[in-house]
């Protein structure tokens, strides 16, 4: 065995000492339990890369669920086990999800060209994972804590910014880690090496991905969505030749690259203003980009493709439906010039995800500006008056109150009813329209 490189230090500078506290203690708990404990995947990258991860995986060479519940026994919290693969997540009173899984030797069905029998049951995890930088585990029990098991060069392929996999079937047993390839590459900014894209390429040819369900492909997107740069990702997809190959009108030009690019801009700029609440759906907002020129039929295609259910369906066509709709009336709105009460009329049913496409969408500043006060600010402002006081000014309950409501809202949005008195004054003149034009309507008989 290679000599193993100590990453104690590491550790001790990178991660929240409660975090170490844990590993340390995994690895005792594994020592009385007879059994070895690595914390694996992500976490060691981002450990090396020195970015925060605090998804921890551990794999256990022994009965991982067994262990998981040896940890929860220690710090509290409970443990939902999955029987059928072994594995189990510890989770621990503060919330913190511990991933545990068991590395079994018999496990895994291996290409059938590869000598099975002289690996190690974490090297035979580990072997299975997409790529190299994916492939790295740190021992945690006590003798050997902090010791970096790196069996297939990986500490190379970060020091070189390298996305490698580990044999050349990889994209064979699963097309989804082309996307995945890509993703990894864009986020660190590191490159897929050439014997590695030669195996996309050829996977892609040899129309591999086809095969895939649209659940796996879509998942897959939607993750490739989250990222800060997802235009590039989706760019790169192109590159690979893959948005072609899911649905001809996904392919990109010069106007969707740009519209895809202004949609990382807006991203940035929700994330930034209301992180941490919860995230509109990226795919959303990217996928009524990409699907920008295509029609209704083509976009039901590629819904089926992914296997979306046929509710997800019609809803995802029923946005681009409302986008559309409010897209043109903001357009009406611009020629006007109109008041930004119109603007926020035009735009008030539509979710995050409608109003951010249509800010990445608009090329008017003012639109832009609109939408961005109507998200920061009066998607939540209300008014001061309610149905009691309308009623109070006499009008009895009936359609008329929305409207009127409306109305005062619309003024609140101009700036022309600040305060409460205004707008119980506009409310006032508004119902005594409506009971002057109930009374008009009236047949004459009945009018006193
Ligand atoms: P992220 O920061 O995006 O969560 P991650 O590396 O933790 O990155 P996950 O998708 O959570 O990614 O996967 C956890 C681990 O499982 C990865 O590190 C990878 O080794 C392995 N893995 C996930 N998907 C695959 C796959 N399709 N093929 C092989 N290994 C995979």
């Amino acid at each position: 065995r290679k000599r193993e490189r100590s990453v104690v230090s590491i550790l001790n500078e990178r991660i929240p000492k409660d975090m170490l506290d844990v590993l340390r203690r995994a690895g005792e708990i594994a020592e009385e339990l007879g059994v070895e404990a690595y914390v694996v995947g992500g976490f060691v990258r981002d450990l090396l890369l020195a970015r925060p991860n605090l998804d921890m995986d551990i794999v256990i060479e022994g009965d991982g669920i067994a262990f998981a519940n040896r940890l929860v026994q220690e710090y509290g919290g409970r443990v939902k086990e999955h029987d059928k693969f072994r594995t189990a997540v510890a989770i621990l009173p503060d919330g913190r999800r511990i991933d545990v899984a068991t590395a079994r030797l018999e496990y895994y069905e291996y290409p059938a060209a590869l000598p099975t029998v002289q690996l190690s049951s974490i090297k035979m995890d580990l072997f299975r994972r997409d790529f190299t930088i994916n492939a790295l585990a740190v021992r945690l029990n006590p003798k050997s804590f902090g010791k970096l098991v790196d069996f297939f060069d990986a500490q190379r392929d970060l020091k070189d910014r390298n996305i490698r996999v580990l044999h050349s079937l990889s994209f064979v047993e699963d097309p989804t880690r082309i996307i995945r390839a890509i993703r990894f590459e864009q986020r660190f900014g590191f490159r897929i090496g050439g014997q590695t894209e030669r195996l996309i390429k050829n996977a892609v040819q040899m129309q591999f991905f086809q095969r895939l369900t649209g659940s796996r492909i879509f998942n897959e997107f939607k993750l490739l969505c989250e990222e800060k740069n997802a235009s590039r990702c989706i760019v790169r997809l192109e590159e690979f030749k893959l948005l072609g190959q899911l649905h001809p009108g996904l392919e990109l030009n010069a106007k969707k690259i740009g519209l895809l690019e202004k949609i990382d801009e807006v991203l940035d700029w929700y994330r930034l203003l209301f992180l941490p609440e919860p995230e509109p759906d990226p795919w959303m907002i990217y996928l009524l980009g990409l699907c920008s020129e295509m029609n209704d039929a083509e976009v039901a295609d590629l819904t089926d493709r992914l296997n979306f259910s046929k509710r997800d369906q019609r809803e995802f066509l029923s946005l681009r439906e409302s986008v559309s709709t409010a897209f043109n009336r903001i357009g009406g709105w611009i020629s006007r010039s109109g008041p930004l009460s119109e603007l926020c009329l035009a735009i008030e049913t539509l979710p995050a995800e409608g109003l951010l496409y249509l800010m990445a969408r608009s090329t008017r500043e003012e639109v832009r500006k609109g939408i961005s006060l109507y998200l920061t600010r009066l998607r939540d402002e209300g008014i001061a008056i309610t149905g009691q006081d309308l009623r109070r000014l006499g009008l009895t309950p009936g359609p008329a109150y929305g409207e009127i409501l409306r109305i005062v809202r619309a003024a609140r949005i101009d700036g022309q009813a600040e305060a409460r008195e205004e707008q119980l004054a506009l409310a006032r003149r508004l119902v005594k329209k409506v009971l002057r034009k109930k009374s008009a309507d009236m047949p004459p008989a009945s009018r006193k």
